[in-house]
């Protein structure tokens, strides 16, 4: 199947991202996660494809906003000028590798409604081993 690229940005349009990925967005892996960081940005929607890719491109580089939990095991990105959440990037050794908030994508879809999710009960391992299998792999820089 031939993939298409889905380009989002952050409400200023400062920081973008172009997925790419071979999915319809109907069957797009839709959720909205409940832990305490999304909970402030209420509006998300998380959508990752392991068999897809992301790549950046941040046009300020100086709005970038990274916030990382005490696990440190994903920076959770936000644009610090209009403070838009864009998704959270797992760095791993293996590479990079992200979940996209598709909230502010720029053609309108129609998307699955997203389930909530909780991911509160996992250990670090369990955590790590799900976001490796999971989330999009990362083209480039973060
Ligand atoms: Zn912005
Ligand atoms: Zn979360």
């Amino acid at each position: 199947m031939s993939k298409n690229i889905y380009s989002g940005a952050c409400q200023c349009g400062s920081l973008k991202f172009h997925f790419s990925t071979a999915l319809a967005p109907a069957d797009w892996r839709v959720r909205r996660c409940t832990c305490s960081f999304c909970r402030q940005h209420p509006k998300h929607i998380h959508v990752s494809d392991p068999e897809g890719s992301v790549r950046y491109e941040f046009l300020h580089k100086e709005r970038v906003s990274r916030f990382r939990f005490g696990t440190k095991t994903a920076d959770f990105i936000t644009c610090n000028h209009c403070g838009s959440y864009i998704g959270a990037v797992m760095l791993h050794e293996n590479g990079n590798f992200a979940v996209l908030n598709v909230e502010h994508l720029s053609a309108d879809l129609r998307l699955p409604t997203p389930p909530e999710v909780s991911f509160d009960g996992e250990d670090l391992e369990q955590r790590l081993a799900r976001r490796n299998s999971g989330w999009t792999p990362v083209e480039g820089e973060v």
